[in-house]
């Protein structure tokens, strides 16, 4: 092994390949994931610079037989981008591939590395006077490597599609350290199989996407943001309805908070001041995006919340009245995920469901949970507008979260999860399958799916050297 990591070395440099047996060496923020949920431990952690250097480390690892884990800013939630604890695999970081290597106005793309921070890619388009959607609330840390990886939904994806939607190139190295230029920036490519479909979503498991060809928007005239007090779930998903007519592509966010969730937040981040949640089960957080002016959005708005009223699916209302106020309503949902890690471990699930079926989904779901552990406590919040929810599941109050955990996760997940199923859904919608969830897909996955999926990771990696051990058992 002290042969490879010298070859590492010679490709990376001394200092961007780290191991235990560096003096000091705390390798920790690579090893262990974002909910804490596995701690692993690396031969070593290599931080290219270039994508010459991935497909040179690529090469490295297969001629010895040492398996990587592509890893970007580790905030996955599913125990996809870290290592197992044998200390036989390399972690390889994308973080120092950070370059926006070409904006071109007319094509609307970006085309970037894929290091680069999501947040920093929003700000160098909005620089450029364009909007690139895709926003989640680990954006200041994720990467757009792993947001491909994922493929990623977030708060945009009622308008502009997961990461998927948003991408029309890729770069990648593949298992055998080949380099795959993709980066063609068409909208229309017929000639054969859509390798870039292919590789998004794949969670590093088939390839290693150093560089993406982004799709841009123009940025809206106006935007504005509504908070609404819904009474059921069939109301929330009534003024689904209502928005999307009245709205039409204006309509660029739509989320559900249930009340338990939003007192979470109330009870962690007293600053927030959480408006209208203690009168009502749900609450709805809408955005609309104007190409004409703020007058022009506030008018539609007002429309849509007074017909909402009026045939009783929205109680009560508010619609922000600058950006500092719209920002502060978004943060309050996006605070939800940190609010509920402050309450304690949980049981996460990021499911989706036909819009249509979600409210008999959460009644009998919601039913079924509490018969089997009374007192459990459900934050259920989540981007209707996509059918999908985070039904996560916390212990009951003043209960001790690891032992839940420990007692509950599994039967939990089964009870969800063969739920799901029933509603026709996926068990998962946005964080993927990870190591967390590949012992399930055998039971929920279509089986013909999986051989395909089977016969597509041996070809492509039939030394199963690419996150083995994620998302195929
Ligand atoms: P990592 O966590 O580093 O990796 C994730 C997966 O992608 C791993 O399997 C890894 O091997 C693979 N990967 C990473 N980089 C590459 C690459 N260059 N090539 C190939 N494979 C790669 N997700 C959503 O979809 N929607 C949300 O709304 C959302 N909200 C979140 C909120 C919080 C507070 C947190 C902590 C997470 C949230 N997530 C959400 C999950 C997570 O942020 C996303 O999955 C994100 O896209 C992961 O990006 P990352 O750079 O951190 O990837």
């Amino acid at each position: 092994m002290n042969e490879l990591i010298a070859r590492l070395r010679s490709i990376c440099g001394a200092s961007n390949v780290l191991t235990h047996d560096d003096p000091g060496a705390d390798l920790s923020a690579w090893e262990q994931d974002w909910r804490k949920r596995s701690q692993g431990h690396a031969l070593a952690v290599v931080r290219p610079a270039s994508t010459a250097e991935v497909a040179a480390v690529v090469k490295a690892c297969a001629a010895s037989g040492t398996s990587i884990v592509p890893q970007g800013g580790n905030t996955g939630l599913v125990v996809g981008s870290v290592p197992d604890d044998s200390g036989t695999q390399v972690v390889l970081s994308l973080t120092r591939m950070n370059a926006v290597r070409a904006l071109d106005p007319d094509n609307l793309t970006m085309t970037v590395e894929a290091g680069c921070i999501l947040q920093n890619l929003q700000d160098v388009a909005e620089k450029a006077g364009f909007l690139f959607p895709l926003s989640l609330a680990a954006e200041g840390s994720c990467t757009i490597g792993g947001n491909l990886g994922t493929n990623a939904g977030g708060t945009q994806v009622v308008r502009f599609g997961n990461a998927r939607d948003l991408c029309l190139g890729l770069e990648v190295v593949t298992a055998q350290g080949e380099v795959w230029n993709g980066l063609t920036g068409l909208r229309k490519d017929n000639t054969g199989y859509d390798l870039r479909h292919l590789m998004i979503g794949s969670e590093g498991t088939l390839g290693i996407i150093t560089a993406a060809t982004m799709k841009l928007y123009p940025l809206p005239a106006a935007q504005l943001t509504a908070w609404a007090a819904v009474p059921s779930m069939e109301a929330a998903v009534q003024l689904l309805g209502l928005a999307h007519a009245r709205l039409g592509p204006g309509l660029t966010g739509f989320e559900v908070m249930g009340q338990f969730a939003l007192s979470l937040v109330d009870k962690h981040y007293p600053q927030q001041r959480v408006p209208l949640f203690q009168e009502t089960p749900w609450c709805v957080l809408l955005e609309n995006s104007d190409s004409e002016n703020e007058q022009h959005a506030r008018t539609q708005f007002e429309a849509l919340l007074e017909a909402a009223i009026d045939v009783g699916c929205v109680t009560d209302a508010v619609v922000a009245e600058n950006i500092a106020q719209a920002r502060a309503l978004w943060h309050i949902r996006e605070s939800i995920p940190l609010a509920q890690a402050e309450e304690g471990l949980n049981i996460k699930h990021d499911i989706s469901i036909p819009v249509s079926r979600i409210p008999a989904f959460v009644t009998e779901t919601d039913a079924l949970l509490q018969r089997e552990i009374p007192g459990v406590r459900l934050v259920n919040f989540g981007h209707l507008g996509d059918g999908n929810l985070h039904y996560n599941v916390q212990a009951p109050e003043g209960g001790d979260s690891r032992a839940f955990l420990r007692d509950w996760e599994e039967k939990v997940n089964t009870l969800v999860f063969d739920q799901v199923h029933k509603f026709e859904g996926s068990i998962s919608a946005e964080h993927g399958v990870g190591e967390l969830k590949a012992h399930k897909l055998p039971t929920y996955k279509d089986a013909t799916a999986l051989t395909l999926m089977r016969a597509i990771k041996q070809a492509l990696d039939p030394q199963n050297l690419l996150n083995p051990r994620k998302v195929l058992a």
